[in-house]
């Protein structure tokens, strides 16, 4: 019998009734040749996939839950104790020879997957930032890969540049930024990329290009250019900057305050100082919201600063950027118009599903300068009357997805009042939270928590810090993950869950609370 539904109910309506269907002879012989699918070198045909993919999304949502119902996740370890090689050990060693029924495949998700991921959807998920995922978001995905368009320019599929380019306006609009980022400005724009670590290095190569009036394209020569950030900045900025060609020996980590934003003062003497030098100062990353304690980099004293020596100022607000939905979190971006580039992660926060990044510039010539690239194969009427965007001068890769849809799908779904709610929860709880480790005298709080995350440490030695996080995590009831900052270990505690509500907060301060009683 069909047994790969730990999580799904059985369909009983339909055409098939899958309860009834044995894995092994579930009434369609898939490796037969000849039958409808087959013929265009596919072996599942549509009855199959219309059922397959109904019972799939039973699958997801007991999976996933929602408001008021228990959800499936719940039932796993947030964190696995596997081993490295376990995953592999439990599968064959080579590829299939013939099909295998559906029903198997799903039959080793259960046995194979499931209790060997991180529940990235558990709502006692506060490790790293969050990754998460609405019903909406996931049926626009599934869209695009139904449409299985390529939107790398505009004639090769219209209306996924064109609903790109709305989101990405749209967006503008609901986190209040300038209207400079606007694809209707004169001089600026946005696309949807992967990931914040490749709006950075797409920053990087516009800002690279500005700064060698164009010469980097054809020569190559990074060699004078020096870069600015801070220690408490992304990896992706030192990685960025190592793939662009600048390398690390020309990132200058720039001193902190005492909240670990940059200071304005030192970044104008390092800048002052490469110049004495004869380097050429090119590309400044602001953060909003740093990865180890959300740390907000000031962005109108940077931005002067950048105004000043005409520097390419990059701002990431990977995570902490979406809360300016909520326009009581917008005072942060105060600044943003000297930007030259921006980008937020609608997959941490906002529930547009992984992958899915906003990238702005206010300068799309020198992003264009930069990546464009008209091979004759790829010219157009379109883009040659200049009234149609090629995305794929926009980032790295030419082919693109239908990204857009899923960002749609959510906003019109969704809405974006539930996610505002959602986000005051989140950084109500994590203030309560603080309110708690204040009151325990065990433990220190090491970082203002102006958003969702709260970073705190047992007083006394490192190992102390570092057990607890290893133990609590090994319990499988909720997942945290470390930091370093003033060079103390540092438990990171990050409440951004769609499904976590104030009891799995609570739940997992008593864990620690316990974990931290044993170690004592
Ligand atoms: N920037 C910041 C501030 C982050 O917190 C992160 C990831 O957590 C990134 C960049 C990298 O994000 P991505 O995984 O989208 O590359």
């Amino acid at each position: 019998m069909v047994c790969w539904d730990g999580l799904s109910r059985h369909r009983q309506s339909g055409a098939v009734d899958m309860q009834s269907t044995p894995i092994q002879n579930c009434g369609r012989n898939h490796s037969a040749p000849g039958r409808p699918g087959a013929r265009y070198g596919l072996g599942v045909t549509p009855d199959e996939f219309r059922h397959h993919g109904h019972d799939l999304i039973d699958w997801i949502a007991d999976y996933l839950g929602g408001a008021g119902e228990p959800s499936g996740v719940e039932r796993f370890a947030v964190y696995p104790p596997t081993v490295p090689g376990d995953v592999r050990s439990m599968l064959p060693e080579h590829p299939p020879v013939a099909p295998e029924s559906f029903d198997a495949v799903m039959a080793d998700v259960e046995r194979v997957v499931m209790p060997h991921i991180t529940h990235w959807q558990h709502p006692s998920f506060f490790a790293y930032f969050p990754s998460n995922t609405t019903y909406s978001s996931i049926l626009g995905e599934l869209l695009a890969a139904g449409l299985g368009v390529n939107g790398m320019s505009w004639v090769t599929s219209p209306a996924v540049t064109e609903i790109e380019t709305l989101m990405m306006d749209w967006m503008v609009e609901l986190l209040g930024l300038p209207a400079t980022f606007l694809s209707t400005s004169a001089t600026g724009g946005g696309a949807i990329q992967a990931t914040a670590s490749e709006a950075t290095l797409t920053s990087i190569i516009a800002a690279r290009w500005r700064a060698t009036q164009g010469a980097v394209n054809a020569d190559g020569d990074t060699t004078r250019l020096v870069a600015y950030a801070t220690s408490h900045a992304h990896s992706s900025i030192e990685k960025g900057l190592r793939i662009a060609g600048i390398g690390t020996d020309r990132l200058r980590f720039v001193d902190v305050d005492e909240t670990y934003a940059m200071r304005p003062v030192a970044l104008r003497a390092a800048i002052t100082a490469d110049l004495a030098d004869g380097l050429t100062p090119f590309w400044v990353c602001a953060a909003l919201g740093t990865t180890s304690s959300t740390a907000f980099d000031p962005l109108r004293a940077i931005g002067e600063i950048t105004r000043e020596y005409g520097l390419w100022l990059h701002v990431d607000g990977a995570m902490s950027g979406i809360a300016a939905l909520a326009p009581e979190y917008r005072s942060t971006q105060d600044g943003m118009e000297l930007a030259d580039s921006y980008c937020t992660n609608p997959h941490k926060w906002m529930g547009v599903n992984f992958d899915c990044d906003l990238f702005w510039t206010s300068d799309r010539a020198a992003l264009l300068g930069a990546l464009s690239i008209l091979p004759e194969y790829l010219r157009s009427q379109a883009a040659g009357s200049g009234r149609a965007i090629d995305y794929r001068d926009w980032g790295i890769p030419l082919g693109r997805r239908f990204r857009a849809l899923k960002l749609w799908f959510t906003l019109r779904c969704e809405g974006t009042e539930v996610v505002r709610q959602m986000l005051r929860a989140h950084i109500d709880l994590a203030q309560e939270l603080a309110g708690w480790v204040h009151a325990d005298s065990r433990f220190e709080i090491v970082a203002p928590h102006p958003h969702s995350l709260v970073c705190f440490r047992l007083v006394g030695d490192d190992a102390l810090t570092d057990a607890l996080i290893d133990r609590s995590n090994a319990t499988g009831e909720a997942l945290f993950t470390r930091t370093v900052l003033d060079g103390r270990s540092v438990l990171r505690f990050s409440v951004g869950g769609r499904l976590t509500e104030r009891r799995h907060v609570e739940a997992g301060w008593a864990l620690v609370q316990r974990i931290a009683g044993e170690l004592r």
